[in-house]
């Protein structure tokens, strides 16, 4: 489990818990948060576990003196141990672009992997594909609205989807004026109406990037070009996602609100396990509304099209801006609407590569932090 003590990891190890009779956990991985990585240990007991900072080493590794457990530090550890043999799936939960590495190593070790951490598929989505390809290895989505087009297609057989349609919270902002967005501080939106996520995703929700690099993430999933997903604003967030064949005949997957399910799935998949959900009652719920998004109040949804219609390394500068304005943006530093800004600034001063290679995207990745990085010491 890479990123065991974020929002993912945590209901990833609810999952774990509520079937111990199928699921072990062979390694936890976490960056910071050292006193909840021990308590995952004490409770989980996987083999090893890794802390990528190497200022929490020793408080985890003395925290867990007399155990058996190996506490092992830095990224090169969990690049090495998720491909050790024990591993039989890899549910990469990190945040932003650091979890491309890990992911990589795993598909080359043939690690089938449960996707959350979409800025993987966003910043290198051609070369993942490949590799996966390559190494025969599936990538199952745990995104919720992927989950949902990936629940649709069961079944689907030779029958070619020719349409998504991507829903969308429309997040904290969805009914507030471009004036009154343009004030709004971090603590505002990271008040999400229906999901419990980390700091980044959410504010990336109430910018609408998150649907934007979503979009992205569907491209290489599904194999569908841009310019057929479209994305509704659905704010009751019970459909999940839909996709649309040839007839012209729709389906949709729906639920409550939970990360649980589409952790779950990935992780039985092609079974579905029980789980203590909250579940539909129709009459309830009453009523659900769908609208079209507004680029103008969310103009990174427009970024994010632009950037996977261009294409090449343009994706991951998109992600790589986007992930240094929203760092700031957390911090106080910049206002909201200098988000998209800054990205749209990255996009046009940053070299283009048609093809990059996976060298190619880790410059670029730093070549783009680098130029949010000038941008934010104007
Ligand atoms: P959180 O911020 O809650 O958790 C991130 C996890 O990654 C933490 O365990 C964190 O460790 C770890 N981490 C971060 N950086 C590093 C690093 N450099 N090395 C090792 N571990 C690291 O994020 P979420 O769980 O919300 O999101 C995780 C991913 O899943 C993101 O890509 C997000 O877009 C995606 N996702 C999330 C959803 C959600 O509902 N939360 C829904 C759909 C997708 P530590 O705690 O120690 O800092
Ligand atoms: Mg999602």
């Amino acid at each position: 489990m890479l990123g065991s003590t974020g929002s993912i990891g945590t209901q990833t190890l609810d999952v774990v818990r509520q079937h111990p009779d199928l699921f072990e956990v062979a390694l936890l991985v976490a960056n910071n948060s050292s006193e909840r990585l021990i308590e995952q240990t004490l409770e989980f007991h996987p083999a090893t576990i890794v802390i990528t900072n190497p200022e929490k080493y020793r408080e985890v590794s003395e925290g867990l003196g007399g155990t058996e457990v190996e506490v092992l530090c830095g990224m090169e550890a969990v690049c090495d141990r998720v491909c050790a043999p024990d591993v039989d799936i890899v549910l990469a939960a990190m945040v932003g672009f650091s979890g491309l590495r890990p992911t990589l190593s795993a598909i080359a070790a043939g690690k089938p992997i449960a996707l959350a951490n979409k800025e993987t598929l966003v910043a290198a989505g051609s070369i993942v594909m490949k590799a996966a390809h390559d190494h025969q290895v599936p990538i199952l989505p745990v995104d919720s609205e992927h989950s949902a087009i990936f629940q649709c297609l069961q079944g689907a057989g030779n029958n070619r989807l020719c349409k998504i349609h991507l829903t969308a919270s429309g997040g904290p902002f969805r009914t507030w004026s471009r004036e009154r967005i343009a004030a709004a501080k971090a603590s505002d939106a990271l008040k999400h109406p229906n999901w419990d996520m980390g700091a980044k995703i959410t504010i990336d929700s109430a910018t609408m990037m998150n649907k934007g690099l979503e979009v992205i993430e569907a491209t290489w999933l599904f194999d569908v070009a841009p310019e057929n997903i479209k994305v509704v604003v659905h704010p009751q967030s019970i459909i999940h996602s839909m996709v649309e064949f040839e007839d012209g005949a729709v389906l949709a997957q729906m639920g409550h609100p939970d990360m649980r399910q589409p952790i779950q799935y990935a992780l039985g998949y092609p079974a579905r396990l029980s789980l203590n959900n909250k579940k539909l009652d129709f009459a309830s719920i009453g009523m659900m509304t769908f609208e079209n998004p507004d680029v103008d109040r969310f103009p990174c949804l427009g970024l994010a099209f632009e950037a996977i219609s261009k294409g090449g390394n343009m994706p991951c500068i998109l992600n790589a801006a986007n992930e240094e304005a929203v760092a700031a943006y957390l911090r106080s530093s910049i206002g909201f609407y200098d988000i998209p800004d800054i990205i749209a600034a990255c996009m046009s001063r940053v070299p283009f590569l048609p093809t990059p290679t996976v060298d190619d995207i880790f410059d670029t990745n730093a070549a783009a932090r680098q130029a949010a990085a000038q941008i934010l010491c104007r």
